[in-house]
């Protein structure tokens, strides 16, 4: 197959500011190289591809960025701004769609669902996240009604939050566990990762471990500077020890060495990358029954489960995790999230929807 991997308008690949999507686009792209497939990516100017997408194309567009829809009320209009990086990515996508047989859409923007039935080469939506605002449900659901196989999900509890026709097609999400060392034994320290953002939860970690009395080191993007500050201020001096944003090599290295990874997420989370990269290093889960966490974290295997904003059912948890056999957590993430199982599912899905197309 010839695919267009068109990314997210958010933020410039290789910055971390489109967060988990950065991670999902370079495991597609180097694991559809790796089956011989040709990829293009398009994405925003400054973009950089890891080492091992370096057999793709790599088109960049200048442009101002979108806002995230994270941040905004459900009922906010589409917003597009002038000068913006969506329209540019997508006027190149559909000028130049004939050299492709497939185009992949990484981002959760109104525009591309929109267009989708109106373009001759078809366009497929790699769903990054749950329900956030109307008018993305809207377009969502559209798709879903007029051929559901171009959608598909990360999580069951992902796709939960839309309307669909048809059963969700579920990708799960993949990961290079070859870049991810197993450590045998944690150290007394807690760990938590992610943007650094309300959604994310942070204050809910960062009260566990003060009222256990472990220090929580924190690896991610600070999003959202007077959140971090707010949550720093809420625990005893010292106990948060924050780490920065790190590149894989780098963050996979400091995450193995904790006792429990907590993920606390406030938002139906559509999968949790940070979840997979813990187990991978060995690290044991505590995290609530809610969204993709919830579903990637089967008690007493790989982590345990918290009732949702409890934190003293989060604290137990921490303990009930603590005990568990690390090198289950590592086996655990190669059965499930490795990146080959990964691809075959992509691969299906593309497949599938070029054959329909034909
Ligand atoms: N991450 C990273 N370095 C860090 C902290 C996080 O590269 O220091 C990456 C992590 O590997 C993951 C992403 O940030 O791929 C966060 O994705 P996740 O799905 O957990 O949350 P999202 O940001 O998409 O909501």
């Amino acid at each position: 197959m010839r695919v267009l991997v068109v990314s997210t308008p958010i933020g410039v690949l290789g910055s971390g500011g489109g967060g988990g999507v950065e991670h999902t686009g370079a495991m597609i792209v180097s694991g559809l190289l790796g089956r011989g497939h040709g990829v293009t990516v398009l994405a925003g100017e400054g973009s950089r591809l890891p080492e091992a997408c370096a057999a793709a194309i790599l088109w960049s567009e200048p442009g101002a960025p979108q806002p995230s829809w994270q941040h905004r009320p459900r009922q906010m209009p589409v917003e597009i701004p002038a000068n913006g990086l969506l329209p540019r990515l997508w006027q190149r996508a559909l000028e130049r769609q004939r050299d492709f047989d497939l185009i992949l859409n990484l981002a959760y923007d109104w525009l591309p669902f929109w267009l989708t039935p109106f373009v001759a080469t078809p366009i497929c939506h790699l769903v990054s996240m749950g329900s956030l605002c109307s008018a993305m449900d809207e377009a969502i659901e559209a798709i879903g009604r007029w051929q559901p196989a171009r959608l598909a999900f990360h999580t069951a509890s992902q796709a939960a939050d839309f309307a669909l026709t048809a059963p969700p097609q579920l990708m799960g999400n993949g990961f290079d566990l070859d870049r991810y060392q197993f450590v045998a034994a944690g150290d007394a320290v807690l760990g938590w990762a992610g943007r650094i953002a309300p959604e994310k939860g942070l204050e809910d970690a960062a009260r566990v471990a003060a009222l256990l009395a472990l220090p929580l080191r924190i690896w991610g993007l600070r999003e959202d500077e007077s959140y971090a500050a707010a949550v720093e201020a809420m625990v005893p001096a010292g106990s948060l020890q924050w780490r920065g944003f790190l590149d894989t090599d780098r963050f996979q290295a400091e995450l193995g060495h904790c006792r429990v990874f907590l993920n606390t997420p406030k938002w139906n989370e559509a999968f949790g990358n940070v979840v997979v990269e813990a187990m991978a290093c060995g690290v044991p889960i505590a995290t609530y029954a809610r969204g993709g966490p919830g579903e990637l974290v089967v008690e007493g295997r790989n982590g345990s489960l918290a009732n949702p904003d409890d934190l003293d059912s989060l604290a137990a948890a921490v303990a009930r995790a603590g005990l568990l056999d690390r090198s289950q957590c590592r086996r655990w993430s190669e059965t499930h999230h490795a990146q080959p199982v990964f691809i075959d599912k992509i691969e299906t899905w593309l497949q599938q929807v070029l054959n329909l197309s034909c």
